[in-house]
């Protein structure tokens, strides 16, 4: 952020946002301490899912918070985490059916990692280029989204190597050529950089949300699996953003018919409350040395509860279809708006409710002020939105998955009086 907005007693490393403070919210709408309304399509970055405040989730985390509150897996379980884990393993993919609890996806990725290393007992790891996976040092060796994220983090972990992300409208090339490329420089890196038999896994977003909602080519998806296939690696799935739902599948590696070896789940899962978690086969989970992992909270009995209550509420209310259908009409709607402006290069893509818009110059120069500047309109206008990229020109749009076609009308509204005060 160009100028910060200086809050007093809070820390600027994490880019708090000081002009606006929400008291409460409901559905996809925020109310701030002045009252006024906003229109969230953030969902607090692809978290509340099944809407803000669920009158099912809040339930849930009041029936807990009365019973238990916490108790330390390694002391006593409770009833909610056997609950969710049984729940989880009937909605992952492939052979996924042993979970480790924690609390943030930084976490999960963190233990994806170490998984794989224990289990192939190799040390090097695969991640893509334009890839956000979080901020602890493991995590955050893995991310590189952008770099002002890495900036007094080093050093970072060795033994991690990128591999370059199909990115066709960047690239300015069809996007199954931009598959095949990737495909070949990944084959290069394995006689080059680290030999398959010293690398444990590959942990891709299948689609990158901080990285500008970047949809990996089903293709690209389907060549990864065959090279891990071929050499013994692991697919590990980062579906902390893209997953419950949101991309119109429970998990949007599915799209591409691809069964990963490991999930990363976040963000979704908990409707607001902190909780991810890592799966994978009991196969592959049996391999981790016994005791050698926890932590204080892990596996939080409010938190899943609520986790519980959110993934019934996705399955009982149709919401990964309703992402599909709504997501297709936030795109439509998009791609209506962005033939308006044939002046400028604009990119709309998404898939479900992960949707965004990449703004350019008609020589391919990033908007990148032009964006900032339509974000500060919607914002003052009652949009909530994000920006990504690491040239900050694009648009990123992740409601609940409870949005009506209503409210994507009014935001596609705000948003294209926006487009024409900063684009005409
Ligand atoms: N992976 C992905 C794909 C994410 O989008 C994020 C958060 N933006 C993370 C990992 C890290 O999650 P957390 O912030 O909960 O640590």
């Amino acid at each position: 952020m160009a100028n910060p907005v200086r809050v007093p007693h809070l820390a600027l490393n994490w880019h708090p946002a000081g002009d606006l403070v929400i008291t409460h919210a409901s559905g996809c709408e925020m109310y701030d301490n002045h009252g006024r309304r906003h229109l969230d399509f953030t969902a607090g970055i692809g978290v509340v899912n099944t809407g803000h405040c669920h009158p099912r989730v809040v339930a849930a985390i009041e029936g807990q918070a009365r019973a238990l509150l916490h108790s330390q897996s390694y002391i006593a379980l409770h009833p909610p985490i056997l609950n969710l884990a049984k729940k989880l393993a009937s909605v992952s993919p492939g052979a996924i059916d042993t979970f480790f609890f924690v609390n943030s996806g930084s976490e999960a990725v963190e233990a994806g990692m170490r998984m794989a290393r224990s289990a192939t007992g190799r040390p090097n790891i695969i991640a893509f280029q334009g890839g956000f996976h979080g901020r602890t040092a493991g995590a955050m060796t893995l991310t590189t989204s952008n770099a002002t994220y890495r900036s007094g983090a080093l050093p970072f972990i060795s033994g991690v190597y990128y591999a370059p992300f199909p990115l066709p409208f960047r690239h300015r090339i069809p996007a199954d050529e931009a598959a095949a490329r990737c495909l070949q420089a990944i084959e290069d890196m394995l006689g080059t950089q680290t030999r398959p038999e010293h690398t444990a896994a590959f942990v891709i977003e299948p689609i990158q949300g901080e990285g500008g909602i970047h949809v990996a080519p089903d293709a690209f998806l389907q060549g990864l699996r065959e090279i891990c296939d071929r050499h013994g690696i692991l697919l590990i799935s980062d579906e902390i953003q893209a997953g419950c739902g949101r991309s119109g599948r429970m998990f949007a590696i599915e799209h591409a018919g691809v069964a990963p070896d490991v999930i990363l789940i976040g963000k979704g899962i908990g409707s607001g409350l902190p909780l991810a978690a890592m799966g994978t086969s009991r196969a592959l989970m049996d391999r981790v040395p016994y005791g050698s992992q926890g932590g204080t909270y892990n596996g939080n009995a409010v938190a899943c509860a609520a986790a519980l209550a959110t993934l019934e509420v996705i399955e009982e209310e149709g919401l990964v279809q309703a992402a599909c259908k709504m997501g297709a009409h936030l795109l439509s709607r998009l791609m209506a708006l962005a033939s308006q402006f044939p002046g400028m290069s604009l990119d709309v893509r998404g898939r479900g409710l992960m949707a965004a818009v990449e703004i350019r110059h008609a020589d391919h120069r990033p908007a990148t002020a032009e964006v900032e500047s339509i974000h500060a309109r919607c914002r003052k206008n009652g949009l909530l939105l994000l920006a990504s990229g690491q040239e900050a020109n694009i648009i990123r749009m992740t409601p609940p998955l409870v949005v009506t076609r209503a409210e994507i009308d009014e935001a596609v509204d705000t948003l294209s009086a926006a487009f024409d005060a900063v684009l005409t």
